[in-house]
Formats: C-alpha cells, structure tokens, sequence
C-alpha cells in the first residue's frame, strides 16, 4: 500500500490534517498554507493514457489516499475534466519545438476550471454526508472568481462570495462574474485586487471563533493546486525529449502545481515564471530580500499581483538554491505583450491572449539569451475571446467568438458594491448565514 499522504503548514504550528479537513479549511489555523507531508514518487513515465480524466485520476490517487476512494475519485475527475485540452505545436521559423498547452477550453475559458471544478466536485462529494453548510470565499482579479462561482453554483450546502476589484476587470469578465448564479453573490470592492485578497485573509484570521464554516476559493486552497499538477505530466508525456514549461505567473498557484510534479518526480527542464509589470517573483529568485509592493495594472490583468501568496509555498518545498536551479523569473511589459500577439499572430497564424503572450515572449528572451534548449511548452491560460479588445487592437483580428461567451449577453446579472473593509464584507457573510 502507498503511504498515507497528511496536509501539514507551511507555518509547522498547527497540527497535520487529513485531505478533507485542509480542503474544506482552506487556510490552516495557524495561517499557513497547506502542503503534502510527503511527497509521492509517482513512475510519471508509466502512466500514460489518452484520457485526460483517468490520467488525472490515476495521479490524484496518489496525493489524496484516504478520503476519497479510487473510484469516486476517478467519477470525479471525469465530471470535472469534461472539457479540451490541447496540445498546439507553433509552425514557423522562430518557434521551432514549441508548443501551447491550451488550458482554456472549460465553461469559463480559463485555466482557473481546472482546480475549481476539481474542489468543488471533492468538497461536495466530502460533505455531502455530513449536512453542513460552507461558506467559499474568493478574491478574483477576473478568473478565479467566475471559475469558482461556476463550478460549485447549484452544488447543495454550498454558497460562494466572490471579491473583485471595481473597474480592474476587462468588461466580459465582469459579465462572467456578475451572472446570477444560485447561491452566488458578487461583490466589487472599491479598492485592489491585493486589497481583496487581504479582506479574505483577514476574514479567515477572524472567523475561526464564529460558527460559520468559512472556505477558501483562491489558489491557498490545496483543493485547487493538486489537479494543476496534472497537466504539467500530460504534455511532458506527449514529447519526446524533457520539455520545459512557461507559464503566464500571478499568485503563483499554477506554478505550484509545477512545482509539486517536480517534487513528486516528474522530470521537466526548466519552469519559467512569465509575469508582467508586476515582477515581485523574477525579482525574488535574483534577491530573496526583495520587499513585496502594491500591485500595478497591465493588459495581462490576471497576473496584476504584488504579493503572490503562493511564495509561502515554494519556498517551503524547495530550498532557495533548489528554487534558483528549477525556476526561471522573467518581467514582460505590456508593449511587448502587444507586439508578442501581433507577432505570433503574423509568424504562426496563432492568435494569443495577453497572458499567454506573456509566456510566449519569455520563450523568446530566454532562446534569444540562449538560457533555453530543448522543448518548451507555454501554458495557455485563458480564451483570447476573453480578452478580445487587446487581441484586435494588437492584431487587427477578431478572435472567434465562444459560444460560451455569447450566452452571457442574455442573462441577468447582479453585484453588491462595497468599500475594502472588514466590516463590509462581515455583513456580507452575516447575510449569506
Ligand atoms: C489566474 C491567471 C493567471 C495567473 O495564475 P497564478 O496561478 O495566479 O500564477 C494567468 N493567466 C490567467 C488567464 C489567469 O486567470
């Protein structure tokens, strides 16, 4: 029998838990985050199969062993997994051996549905026998939020209170947001999105001793960083040679998902953590003295983070020479995310979104610089239709509309504004009791 994998903080001041517990906790008492108390030597190179679901379920059992069976585990994924992912091999002269991982095919066209359909599915499955009620909270800066609302709506004992930055979302992500869903309430906060994510921090420091069961939609939650392990293996076992990965960085919660098949003995190159303006990460691999700031926008705007929560987490699974040896931290501005989409568009016919741009041009510096051999895949995170005012303006192109999106334009929508404090947001969940 495989090992009983534990969640434990990254803080070591609060008792190890089983899955279920870190799932539905979201955060750990003593603040931390959660990580595995082990890490699994999973044979990456044997499992391989065409159907993503089954592969997913195949790794997952290896993280999550006691409380959800093989089998329900395996359900599960094949519900939440019901969408595309592709592999894209880019043609022309400059992007020879390199590919996209669209990740973006899922009912809200970003990466995001990976780990929220997953949660959800876990957390209701875990709690369906015990006839609770939780409450999810989540900060978005656009995905997450949507993600989140979108796969646990309608899931019973359950509702979902979503925080987003007022006028820092593009217009259709504000739509996917907004869309009355049952059990969802959207509120637009007047202030960041760092500032959002600090109201859910402090909603959970505070609400350890009210009744309610708080939860944690953000990519703190385990639930949602296991399943984004997954996709890194997928693609490595499509390609012939040890690929390196690019990957459009924020919260760094995609990376971790990375960083864990690494550790559980997935052989990858390289990681490279494409950010924006907001290059906190790349600045922190060259100086780990590097103060944390205020986040500042760009077109990339789901990476507009200052302080990426999930540094608790790398650095707790690697040492800061182990970090420097896996990890590449690279800053792209957003003239040249503009001119990365008009340029794939023109050299491969591919039409980018701005935060695959993102990774698309830390390919090219990286080669340019000659960091990089090898395969490399750029990890495509969100839909350009989401973002298709940035594409036609950088490109001239259209990109094609997503039946997803269109169905948005006749639905109803609801929002509850409210100031960045702690107190409006408290009454917001004394509501929602
Ligand atoms: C959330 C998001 C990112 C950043 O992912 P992190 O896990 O926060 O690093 C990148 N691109 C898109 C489209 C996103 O929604």
């Amino acid at each position: 029998m495989s090992e009983v994998i534990q969640f434990v903080s990254t803080r070591r001041k609060s008792p190890p838990v089983d899955f279920k517990t870190a799932l539905i906790a979201g955060i750990a008492p003593d603040g931390g985050l959660y990580l595995p108390s082990g890490y699994p030597q999973i044979p990456y190179s044997t499992i391989r199969s065409s159907d993503y679901p089954l592969f997913a379920a195949d790794i997952l059992s290896r993280w999550i062993t006691d409380d959800i069976g093989r089998e329900s585990l395996a359900d599960i994924c094949k519900d939440a997994f019901d969408f595309d992912i592709r592999l894209i091999p880019l043609s022309g002269r400059n992007w020879s051996d390199c590919y996209v991982l669209e990740l973006f095919h899922g009912p809200t066209l970003s990466f995001k549905d990976f780990g929220a359909r997953f949660m959800a599915r876990a957390m209701g499955s875990l709690i369906e026998s015990d006839g609770r009620r939780i409450t999810i909270l989540v900060a978005t800066s656009g995905d997450t939020g949507s993600a989140v609302a979108d796969a646990f709506s309608g899931l019973k004992g359950i509702g979902v209170i979503l925080l987003y930055p007022k006028d820092q979302v593009s217009s259709i992500q504000e739509r996917q947001l907004t869309v009355k869903r049952t059990g969802v309430t959207a509120c637009r906060v007047d202030g960041s999105f760092d500032d959002c994510q600090q109201l859910v921090k402090s909603a959970f420091e505070a609400g350890s001793a009210s009744p309610m069961s708080l939860s944690s939609g953000n990519s703190m939650n385990i639930g949602r960083l296991l399943p984004q392990s997954v996709y890194y293996a997928w693609a490595t076992q499509m390609l012939d040679d040890r690929p390196s990965f690019c990957v459009p960085s924020g919260n760094l919660g995609n990376i971790t998902g990375g960083a864990l098949a690494v550790r559980s003995g997935l052989v990858v190159n390289r990681i490279i953590a494409a950010h924006n303006a907001n290059s906190f990460f790349p600045e922190f691999l060259i100086d780990d003295a590097t103060p944390r700031r205020e986040s500042v926008r760009t077109l990339s705007s789901a990476m507009d983070v200052g302080a990426p929560s999930n540094l608790e987490r790398l650095t707790s699974l690697f040492s800061p020479e182990e970090l420097r040896r896996l990890f590449t931290g690279i800053s792209i501005s957003d003239r040249e995310t503009t001119e990365t989409i008009k340029r794939v568009s023109d050299e491969t016919g591919y039409l980018a979104d701005p935060h695959t741009a993102v990774a698309l041009e830390g390919i090219q510096r990286m080669r340019k610089e000659q960091r990089l051999n090898g395969p490399v895949v750029a990890l495509s995170t969100a839909h350009p239709a989401k973002f298709s005012d940035t594409v036609q303006m950088a490109t001239g192109r259209n990109p094609a509309a997503s039946a997803k999106l269109s169905s948005l334009k006749d639905m109803t929508t609801a929002v509850v504004d409210i100031p960045a404090t702690q107190s409006a947001l408290r009454s917001i969940l004394d509501e929602s009791k």
